[in-house]
């Protein structure tokens, strides 16, 4: 397994991202922690030219107990504190994810927004 080359973009504002996202939209995908994404993309699957990283944008991190940031690690969440008093069952839901290393780089929103992981159906 290789990756192929792609066009990396390091945007620091989700205006910036958004207008790289539109600009090619013939074939971009946005990359959070790559624990999915890249793994398809080495397996050649719906592959992508363009390569839009979010690690730079700050307005996508924070947790707070009606807010929580896009780019938050799984871990982060699951450890902070004032969260999980208020919403225990996330903490509860995040711990059956994958493993340890999985959530430490997995984002919430990759989480969400992530294709099946069924490798038949990608
Ligand atoms: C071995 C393994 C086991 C797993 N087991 C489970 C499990 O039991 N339960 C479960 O729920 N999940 C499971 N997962 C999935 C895991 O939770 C996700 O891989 C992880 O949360 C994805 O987050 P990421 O930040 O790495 O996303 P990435 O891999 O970076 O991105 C995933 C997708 O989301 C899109 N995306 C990411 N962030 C955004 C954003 N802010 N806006 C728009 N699009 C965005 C990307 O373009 C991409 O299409 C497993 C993964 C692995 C590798």
């Amino acid at each position: 397994m290789h990756l192929d080359p792609f066009e990396l973009y390091q945007p620091t504002t989700i205006e910036e991202a958004v207008r790289l996202h539109a600009e090619h939209a013939d074939g971009s995908d946005y990359l959070a922690g790559g624990t999915d994404l890249l793994p398809n993309y080495k397996m050649h699957l719906n592959l992508r030219p363009h390569l839009i990283a979010l690690g730079n944008v700050a307005e996508l991190e924070g947790i707070s107990l009606d807010r929580v940031g896009a780019m938050v690690r799984l871990a982060d969440l699951e450890r902070d504190r004032a969260f999980a008093s208020s919403y225990p069952g996330v903490g509860e839901a995040i711990r059956e994810i994958a493993t340890p290393l999985v959530r430490a780089s997995g984002t919430v929103g990759g989480n969400l927004l992530l294709e099946t992981r069924c490798f038949f159906f990608n």
